[in-house]
């Protein structure tokens, strides 16, 4: 298959909402990361996103709206939430993805089998766009190959999806780089199932207390159910193995330091290239979390550039605010490895 590169101007995106109706694949820019788009109400179409990312049956898709009702207008659940009028008022256009249980016009293959459909209202303006020139609501998962770091460029597409999917719209860089926070309101209780831009202290504000699921920022052991089943699978992860270090920034830099070699990497602050003595990526400052979460997949996917790199050692940001969004991609890339300098 030819993949046609598609720029984000009126012409192009006609095309592409063409190719989306007749059940093609078409990655879409958003404010999150690049998704790999098809008609979510067409559950042949579906099913290709999960062949052309060998992406597990059993990881349900995020359905993305371009206007609050779509949501009505095509049955995608079968009641809303209280709650999830007050979230989309606040939060929506934006990356907040909110869990509701399913309607009637939902395909098997975008909930996964679950009872419940994942909804999200996405900002960026050609994501929009292409929706609407698609005429249908679209199921649209990140644009990679599955376990490989979500792209943020169009260029992160075509490296793995080229002569795999129909199309790609290039819309420039992702501003926030990570996935977008997943909430969940189809139990008793709010549940933060992954972090993203939009922050718990934030959500809390406008719904009150919420939960955070446990697979955010722990392993699950084996056996146990994943809430959300994208957070039990290894992801994000370039070719390097990835190990976080947790560690002040002297105990972080002897470190590193010690582990000199060509092989050896450092994923790490701006502040802290000036002492490393092996190649470093920079993430941004250390207090600046949005930079972090910007820059992260870019960066995991800048070292699988230099082959001859075979460990990654990370700096371990916090869990909060932002911060949790960019640990709970950067344990997951890293297998769960950590490293504890602190205690030591
Ligand atoms: P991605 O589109 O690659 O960002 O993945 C979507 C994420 O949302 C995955 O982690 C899914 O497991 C999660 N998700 C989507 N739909 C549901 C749902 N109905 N229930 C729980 N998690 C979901
Ligand atoms: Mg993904």
């Amino acid at each position: 298959m030819n993949t046609l590169l598609l720029k984000d101007n009126e012409e192009d995106i006609k095309i592409a909402g063409g190719i989306l109706a007749r059940g093609g694949l078409v990655a879409v820019p958003t404010e999150t990361v690049y998704g790999l788009a098809a008609n979510a109400l067409d559950g042949e179409a579906v099913a290709k996103i999960f062949k052309a990312k060998g992406r597990p049956a059993d990881n349900p898709l995020i359905v993305h709206i371009a206007n609050i009702g779509d949501i009505e207008k095509f049955s995608l659940v079968s009641e809303i939430p209280e709650k999830a009028y007050k979230l989309a008022e606040t939060f929506w256009s934006g990356p907040l993805t909110i869990i509701m249980p399913k309607g009637k016009a939902i395909p098997d293959e975008v909930s996964a089998g679950l009872d419940t459909v994942a909804v999200r209202f996405p900002s960026h303006k050609t994501a929009q766009a292409v929706i609407k020139a698609a005429g249908c609501p679209l199921a649209a998962p990140s644009a990679n190959i599955s376990g490989s770091p979500s792209p943020t460029t169009a260029n992160h597409v075509l490296s793995d999806m080229n002569g795999k999917i129909d199309a790609i719209v290039d819309g420039g860089e992702c501003a926030v780089g990570l996935e977008s926070t997943v909430i969940t309101l189809a139990l008793d209780k709010p549940k933060l199932l992954r972090p993203g831009g939009i922050t718990v202290e934030e959500i809390e504000n406008v719904i009150g207390e919420i939960d955070v699921d446990d697979a955010v920022l722990h392993e699950l052991k084996s056996g146990e159910k994943a809430s959300s089943p994208g957070m039990k699978y290894k992801h994000y992860s370039p070719k390097a193995e990835v190990i976080l270090v947790s560690a002040d920034d002297k105990k972080y830099i002897d470190f590193v330091n010690g582990k000199k070699s060509e092989s050896t990497a450092a994923l790490c602050y701006d502040g802290d290239s000036d002492f490393l003595e092996v190649k470093t990526y920079l993430l941004g400052a250390k207090d600046n979390y949005k930079a972090q979460a910007h820059k992260l997949f870019k960066m995991l996917r800048e070292i699988d550039k230099n082959p001859e790199i075979k460990t990654v050692y990370a700096r371990c940001p916090e869990p909060n605010g932002v911060g949790m969004a960019v640990y709970n991609r950067l344990v997951r890339a890293a297998g769960f490895e950590v490293i504890n300098l602190e205690k030591v």
